[in-house]
Protein backbone atom coordinates (compact mmCIF):
# COMPACT_ATOMS: atom_id res chain seq x y z
CA UNK A 1 0.00 0.00 0.00
CA UNK A 2 1.14 3.41 -0.62
CA UNK A 3 0.21 7.26 0.33
CA UNK A 4 0.34 10.02 -1.63
CA UNK A 5 -1.04 13.35 0.05
CA UNK A 6 -4.29 12.39 2.30
CA UNK A 7 -5.25 9.46 0.76
CA UNK A 8 -4.40 5.30 0.51
CA UNK A 9 -4.04 2.94 -2.60
CA UNK A 10 -3.43 -0.35 -2.99
CA UNK A 11 -1.73 -2.72 -5.63
CA UNK A 12 -4.58 -2.57 -8.86
CA UNK A 13 -2.75 -3.74 -12.23
CA UNK A 14 0.46 -5.05 -12.27
CA UNK A 15 3.60 -3.81 -14.87
CA UNK A 16 3.44 -7.29 -16.74
CA UNK A 17 -0.28 -6.93 -17.18
CA UNK A 18 0.33 -3.36 -18.43
CA UNK A 19 2.86 -3.94 -20.89
CA UNK A 20 0.60 -7.02 -22.47
CA UNK A 21 -1.96 -4.63 -22.78
CA UNK A 22 0.10 -2.02 -24.60
CA UNK A 23 1.65 -4.72 -26.80
CA UNK A 24 -1.60 -5.56 -27.67
CA UNK A 25 -3.05 -2.26 -28.89
CA UNK A 26 0.10 -1.24 -31.32
CA UNK A 27 -0.39 -4.72 -33.18
CA UNK A 28 -3.87 -4.64 -33.33
CA UNK A 29 -3.30 -0.63 -34.47
CA UNK A 30 -0.65 -1.77 -36.62
CA UNK A 31 -2.62 -4.62 -38.91
CA UNK A 32 -5.53 -2.30 -39.04
CA UNK A 33 -3.31 0.44 -40.10
CA UNK A 34 -1.60 -1.65 -43.51
CA UNK A 35 0.74 0.84 -45.11
CA UNK A 36 -0.57 3.94 -43.85
CA UNK A 37 1.99 5.95 -42.23
CA UNK A 38 -0.54 7.02 -38.70
CA UNK A 39 0.11 9.74 -36.37
CA UNK A 40 -0.13 9.26 -33.00
CA UNK A 41 -1.39 11.74 -30.40
CA UNK A 42 -1.04 11.53 -27.19
CA UNK A 43 -3.33 13.67 -24.81
CA UNK A 44 -0.82 15.30 -21.93
CA UNK A 45 -0.14 15.22 -19.31
CA UNK A 46 -1.39 11.39 -17.84
CA UNK A 47 0.01 9.61 -21.83
CA UNK A 48 3.12 10.32 -21.73
CA UNK A 49 4.09 6.69 -20.43
CA UNK A 50 1.66 4.75 -22.32
CA UNK A 51 2.73 6.59 -25.23
CA UNK A 52 6.34 6.79 -24.90
CA UNK A 53 5.57 2.45 -24.51
CA UNK A 54 3.15 2.21 -27.00
CA UNK A 55 5.85 3.45 -29.81
CA UNK A 56 8.16 1.26 -29.19
CA UNK A 57 5.74 -1.56 -29.25
CA UNK A 58 4.57 -0.05 -32.95
CA UNK A 59 6.62 -2.20 -35.53
CA UNK A 60 6.14 0.14 -38.31
CA UNK A 61 6.93 3.80 -39.69
CA UNK A 62 4.98 6.24 -37.02
CA UNK A 63 4.24 10.00 -36.03
CA UNK A 64 4.02 11.05 -32.66
CA UNK A 65 2.58 14.34 -31.52
CA UNK A 66 1.16 15.84 -28.23
CA UNK A 67 -1.76 17.96 -27.75
CA UNK A 68 -2.17 19.09 -23.50
CA UNK A 69 -5.51 19.14 -21.85
CA UNK A 70 -6.80 19.14 -18.23
CA UNK A 71 -10.17 18.16 -16.67
CA UNK A 72 -9.15 16.29 -13.42
CA UNK A 73 -9.05 18.16 -9.87
CA UNK A 74 -7.67 15.58 -7.74
CA UNK A 75 -10.02 12.53 -7.81
CA UNK A 76 -13.19 13.96 -9.63
CA UNK A 77 -13.14 14.81 -13.42
CA UNK A 78 -14.64 18.21 -14.60
CA UNK A 79 -17.02 19.59 -17.22
CA UNK A 80 -14.63 22.59 -18.05
CA UNK A 81 -10.85 21.13 -20.22
CA UNK A 82 -8.81 23.62 -20.47
CA UNK A 83 -6.89 23.09 -23.92
CA UNK A 84 -3.14 23.83 -22.73
CA UNK A 85 -1.70 23.33 -25.73
CA UNK A 86 -3.45 22.55 -29.40
CA UNK A 87 -2.62 20.86 -32.51
CA UNK A 88 0.89 22.24 -33.30
CA UNK A 89 0.77 20.66 -36.94
CA UNK A 90 -0.90 20.29 -40.26
CA UNK A 91 -2.84 16.64 -40.04
CA UNK A 92 -4.60 17.09 -42.94
CA UNK A 93 -5.29 14.04 -44.93
CA UNK A 94 -3.66 11.80 -41.99
CA UNK A 95 -4.61 9.19 -40.63
CA UNK A 96 -5.09 10.10 -36.83
CA UNK A 97 -5.17 7.72 -33.36
CA UNK A 98 -5.54 9.61 -30.39
CA UNK A 99 -3.74 7.82 -27.44
CA UNK A 100 -5.36 8.29 -24.20
CA UNK A 101 -4.09 7.16 -20.59
CA UNK A 102 -8.01 6.57 -19.58
CA UNK A 103 -11.18 7.20 -20.43
CA UNK A 104 -13.49 8.24 -17.46
CA UNK A 105 -16.52 10.59 -18.54
CA UNK A 106 -15.53 11.75 -21.82
CA UNK A 107 -15.40 14.89 -21.14
CA UNK A 108 -11.91 15.02 -22.57
CA UNK A 109 -12.56 13.47 -25.41
CA UNK A 110 -15.50 15.39 -26.11
CA UNK A 111 -12.83 18.26 -26.30
CA UNK A 112 -10.81 16.07 -28.53
CA UNK A 113 -13.68 15.73 -30.85
CA UNK A 114 -14.16 19.88 -30.60
CA UNK A 115 -10.36 20.60 -31.54
CA UNK A 116 -10.43 17.78 -34.63
CA UNK A 117 -13.99 19.08 -35.72
CA UNK A 118 -12.39 21.32 -38.31
CA UNK A 119 -9.31 19.29 -39.13
CA UNK A 120 -9.64 17.41 -42.25
CA UNK A 121 -7.76 14.29 -41.49
CA UNK A 122 -8.02 11.33 -43.29
CA UNK A 123 -9.72 9.26 -40.64
CA UNK A 124 -9.79 9.81 -36.82
CA UNK A 125 -9.81 6.37 -34.48
CA UNK A 126 -9.59 6.70 -30.59
CA UNK A 127 -7.43 4.23 -28.28
CA UNK A 128 -7.09 4.14 -24.45
CA UNK A 129 -5.14 2.03 -22.34
CA UNK A 130 -7.82 1.88 -19.48
CA UNK A 131 -11.47 2.84 -19.98
CA UNK A 132 -14.01 2.81 -17.02
CA UNK A 133 -17.30 1.66 -18.93
CA UNK A 134 -19.56 2.73 -15.83
CA UNK A 135 -18.52 6.65 -15.68
CA UNK A 136 -18.55 6.96 -19.78
CA UNK A 137 -21.47 9.49 -20.48
CA UNK A 138 -20.48 9.90 -24.25
CA UNK A 139 -21.81 8.53 -27.45
CA UNK A 140 -18.30 8.80 -28.79
CA UNK A 141 -17.48 5.17 -30.28
CA UNK A 142 -13.84 3.84 -28.72
CA UNK A 143 -12.14 2.06 -31.45
CA UNK A 144 -9.13 0.16 -29.15
CA UNK A 145 -9.52 0.09 -25.05
CA UNK A 146 -6.87 -1.64 -23.19
CA UNK A 147 -7.94 -2.40 -20.03
CA UNK A 148 -11.74 -2.27 -18.62
CA UNK A 149 -11.53 -0.81 -14.78
CA UNK A 150 -13.95 -0.56 -12.47
CA UNK A 151 -15.53 3.36 -11.25
CA UNK A 152 -12.53 4.02 -8.77
CA UNK A 153 -9.51 6.12 -8.64
CA UNK A 154 -6.65 5.22 -9.87
CA UNK A 155 -3.09 6.16 -10.02
CA UNK A 156 0.47 5.01 -11.43
CA UNK A 157 1.61 4.71 -15.05
CA UNK A 158 1.11 8.50 -15.80
CA UNK A 159 -1.43 9.10 -13.92
CA UNK A 160 -1.84 11.62 -11.04
CA UNK A 161 -3.29 12.62 -7.96
CA UNK A 162 -2.59 16.04 -7.44
CA UNK A 163 0.73 15.58 -8.87
CA UNK A 164 2.18 12.73 -6.91
CA UNK A 165 1.99 8.74 -8.39
CA UNK A 166 3.29 9.67 -12.14
CA UNK A 167 6.21 7.51 -12.00
CA UNK A 168 4.71 4.72 -10.31
CA UNK A 169 5.83 1.88 -12.96
CA UNK A 170 2.25 0.02 -12.02
CA UNK A 171 -1.02 1.24 -11.12
CA UNK A 172 -2.45 1.43 -7.84
CA UNK A 173 -6.12 2.38 -7.03
CA UNK A 174 -7.73 4.46 -4.08
CA UNK A 175 -8.27 2.44 -1.22
CA UNK A 176 -11.83 3.25 0.25
CA UNK A 177 -12.62 4.05 4.18
CA UNK A 178 -13.94 0.87 5.72
CA UNK A 179 -16.50 2.21 7.45
CA UNK A 180 -18.27 -1.16 7.67
CA UNK A 181 -15.20 -2.76 9.52
CA UNK A 182 -15.18 -0.03 12.76
CA UNK A 183 -19.25 -1.25 13.07
CA UNK A 184 -18.52 -4.75 13.33
CA UNK A 185 -14.97 -3.69 15.38
CA UNK A 186 -17.48 -1.02 17.85
CA UNK A 187 -20.67 -3.45 17.78
CA UNK A 188 -22.90 -5.46 20.22
CA UNK A 189 -20.83 -8.60 22.20
CA UNK A 190 -20.40 -11.24 19.59
CA UNK A 191 -20.66 -8.91 16.37
CA UNK A 192 -18.10 -10.19 14.28
CA UNK A 193 -17.53 -13.35 15.39
CA UNK A 194 -19.08 -15.26 12.65
CA UNK A 195 -18.51 -19.53 12.58
CA UNK A 196 -14.93 -20.27 10.86
CA UNK A 197 -14.69 -22.93 8.71
P1 LIG B 1 -12.66 12.24 -18.57
O1 LIG B 1 -12.62 13.58 -19.22
O2 LIG B 1 -12.95 11.08 -19.52
O3 LIG B 1 -13.60 12.21 -17.39
O4 LIG B 1 -11.27 11.97 -17.92
C1 LIG B 1 -10.17 11.94 -18.71
C2 LIG B 1 -8.92 12.37 -18.00
O5 LIG B 1 -9.08 12.52 -16.60
C3 LIG B 1 -7.87 11.32 -18.20
O6 LIG B 1 -7.15 11.55 -19.37
C4 LIG B 1 -7.04 11.44 -16.96
O7 LIG B 1 -6.04 12.41 -17.13
C5 LIG B 1 -8.04 11.89 -15.91
N1 LIG B 1 -8.57 10.70 -15.18
C6 LIG B 1 -9.71 10.02 -15.40
N2 LIG B 1 -9.87 8.99 -14.54
C7 LIG B 1 -8.77 9.02 -13.74
C8 LIG B 1 -8.32 8.19 -12.64
O8 LIG B 1 -8.93 7.21 -12.21
N3 LIG B 1 -7.13 8.56 -12.08
C9 LIG B 1 -6.41 9.64 -12.50
N4 LIG B 1 -5.27 9.87 -11.87
N5 LIG B 1 -6.78 10.43 -13.52
C10 LIG B 1 -7.95 10.11 -14.14
MG1 LIG C 1 -5.46 11.66 -20.16
MG1 LIG D 1 -4.49 14.28 -13.47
Amino acid sequence: MIKLHDKHFKPFISATEINDAVQRLAVEIANDVGDEIPVFVGILNGSFMVVSDFVKEYPKPCEVTFIKLASYEGVKSTEDIQRLIGLTQDLTGRTVIILEDIIDTGNTLAEVHRIFENEKVKSLKIATLFYKPEAYKKDFKLHYVGIEIPNKFIVGYGLDYNGLGRNLPEIYQIKETQHMTNLVLFGPPGAGKGTQA
